[in-house]
């Protein structure tokens, strides 16, 4: 199936959306192979900001929500029709700053659907203010003396939400990327990957990250609550790559 669409692509050159966008490709393509869901089944949700262009440039069914809202428009969408694949591209700033209450009552409710979201630590589309994941000290056209928040860090939150599916990738590894996108979609329950996708416009990231990617190891236990708190919490230089927490419990459309 052709997943491209002739929207020209408006992206800055070089930015790794182009990974993330080739990571859904080769997972859906995935999927579909091995029976796991079909083209038919598969809707995509996007927000608004440089992430929500997903929705332009892949040819499945697609919503394009209002900013922070696509949450509850995937929550009505699983709920009308449970055998669909639904997931959502979201930003920082559109699930974190416009969004969040949607997202902590999606993880409490365990809706199954799935949030990929673009961690670029900035909003990009409106070039360069400070959101809720921004580091602080970062120099933005808001904060031209460098932000005195502390960051959020979204799959802590998430974990103390009840999400029952945490993992954290790379933008510029889009291989891995779909592995997790995989994995995520075939995990029954609410869950989030944070792919940490450096703005090489606003907020360029990539040489602070470089050396500080650390992959969880092979006899890592992601059903422990208290090994998940520790590689999310636990102040560290390395950053845990990897399927950080998953455990089964009823989703909300099961008991509804
Ligand atoms: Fe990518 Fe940043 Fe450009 Fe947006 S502004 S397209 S996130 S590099």
């Amino acid at each position: 199936m052709e997943l491209s669409t002739t929207a020209i692509n408006t992206w800055c050159p070089g930015c790794p959306n182009f990974g993330i966008l080739a990571s859904f490709k080769e997972a859906m393509t995935a999927m579909v192979g091995a029976n796991e869901t079909t083209w038919e089944n598969i809707v995509v949700g996007t927000g608004i900001g440089c992430h929500g262009k997903m929705s332009d440039f892949i040819n499945v069914n697609t919503f394009y929500a209002l900013h922070g809202r696509v949450i509850p428009v995937m929550t009505g969408i699983k709920l009308a029709n449970p055998k669909l694949t639904v997931m959502a591209f979201s930003g920082d700033g559109d699930s974190l700053a416009e969004g969040i209450e949607h997202l902590i009552h999606a993880a409490k409710r365990n809706s199954d659907f799935k949030i990929f979201l673009h961690n670029n630590q900035v909003f990009g589309l409106t070039t360069g203010q400070v959101t809720p994941t921004s580091a602080k000290g970062y120099q933005g056209r808001t904060t031209p003396e460098g932000s005195v928040e502390e960051p959020l860090n979204p799959l802590a939150l998430l974990l103390q939400s009840g999400a029952t599916f945490l993992a954290r990738s790379y933008a510029l590894q889009p291989k891995e990327t779909a592995v997790m996108m995989r994995q995520a979609l075939n995990h029954k329950g609410f869950g989030m990957v944070e792919i940490i996708q450096p703005c090489i416009t606003f907020n360029d990231t990539r040489p602070y990250f470089k050396d500080r990617f650390e992959t969880l190891p092979q006899d890592y236990d992601a059903s422990d609550y208290a090994s998940a708190y520790q590689a999310l919490m636990t102040k560290s230089e390395k950053v845990k790559l990897g399927v950080i927490y998953q455990v089964n419990k009823p989703t909300f459309e099961e008991q509804v």
